[in-house]
């Protein structure tokens, strides 16, 4: 739903409630406290009122915008403002949109990510995943040349690629390698604004601030993330310290970034891809990232990439605020 739209469908706040309604309980509101469906009409104040245990309350009662003090045709503007906005916008941006206090759009926007993270935590990963870590600051990307021709037959990968023939595709593409003159160059940030993701090819991604590249943190990605089942999923990584145990949890192939970054399809130019977009929209929006929020601005980027195919982004917000 565009603006206009929101304009003309929620003239006032009561068209708002009751499409939050629909939402939470279909047809026949029920008592968040007792279970009732006893429930007797909406008082002036938008509230109901319980003809069993005699608690009143409303559409946000113990949902995700529990106590909200905002009206809900707000928080339909912001929902449509924010999905409208792939790049992201700025609390200033949402501020002039909505005609509110610089705090109070700032408070919404943090929810809203609040919410995006929900959808983030229940993605599950399988079949080729390429897994990675940035920092957000890096200045210089990578380099990497394209070389024509067939390369020279690499056996060790050539081993891995026969191994799991039959089961994995490795859609065949470009040989690269890094540039003679690719020097990276990563400026002295700290660790601290690592962030590790996870990708599946044509796929979901998930992507969380970590405290540092340990093989305990990625594994926690992967626990947390990707089915492990040797029949469903191939990690694919770089020879970064923190992978070299992924082996022992799942089936794991190392392109060694040092000597080459794709060899018949094995590559991790999806993650690389991502980075890419999260740098852009991160930096794009916040010229200082506060470690505090950068966990948030990530869940973002995360959950807009995941629903770059949705049509309605606005109406999964607003399912997932009255979760
Ligand atoms: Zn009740």
């Amino acid at each position: 739903m565009n603006l206009i739209e929101i304009s003309n469908n929620f003239p006032t706040e009561l068209e708002a409630v009751k499409y939050f309604e629909q939402f939470r309980w279909g047809k026949n509101p029920a008592c968040p406290y007792c279970g009732s469906l006893s429930i007797g009409d909406r008082n002036k104040d938008l509230r109901f009122h319980c003809k069993d245990c005699f608690k009143s309350f409303s559409v946000t009662t113990n949902t995700n915008l529990h106590n909200t003090r905002l009206p809900l045709k707000s928080w339909l503007y912001a929902f449509g403002v924010i999905s409208d906005a792939k790049k992201g916008i700025s609390a200033k941006q949402l501020e002039r949109n909505l005609g509110i206090h610089y705090e109070t759009a700032w408070t919404m926007y943090h929810k809203i990510r609040d919410l995006m993270a929900i959808e983030n935590d229940g993605i599950r990963l399988d079949n080729i995943v390429e897994m990675d870590t940035t920092t957000i600051d890096m200045s210089i990307r990578k380099c990497q040349v394209e070389l024509k021709g067939t390369p020279k037959s690499i056996p060790k990968l050539d081993k891995e690629i026969e191994k799991y023939k039959g089961q994995f595709k490795f859609k065949e593409g470009d040989y690269k390698k890094p540039c003679k003159t690719g020097k990276q160059k990563t400026g002295g940030y700290a660790s601290n604004l690592s962030v590790g993701g996870v990708v599946e090819r044509e796929g979901n991604v998930i992507a969380h601030v970590i405290q540092n590249t340990s093989f305990a943190e990625m594994k926690k990605l992967i626990d947390d993330h990707v089915k492990k089942s040797r029949k469903e999923t191939v990690l694919l990584t770089d020879e970064g310290r923190g992978f070299v145990r992924m082996d022992n949890i799942i089936n794991h192939i190392v392109i060694e970034h040092k000597k080459l970054y794709s060899y018949r399809g094995l590559n991790t130019n999806t993650i690389e891809s991502f980075w890419a977009i999260v740098d852009r929209q991160i930096k794009g929006q916040h010229h200082h990232v506060d470690i505090e929020y950068l966990e948030k601005y990530v869940a973002e980027v995360v959950f807009k990439f995941n629903n770059r195919k949705n049509d309605d982004m606005f109406e999964t917000l607003v399912k997932l605020s009255m979760q």
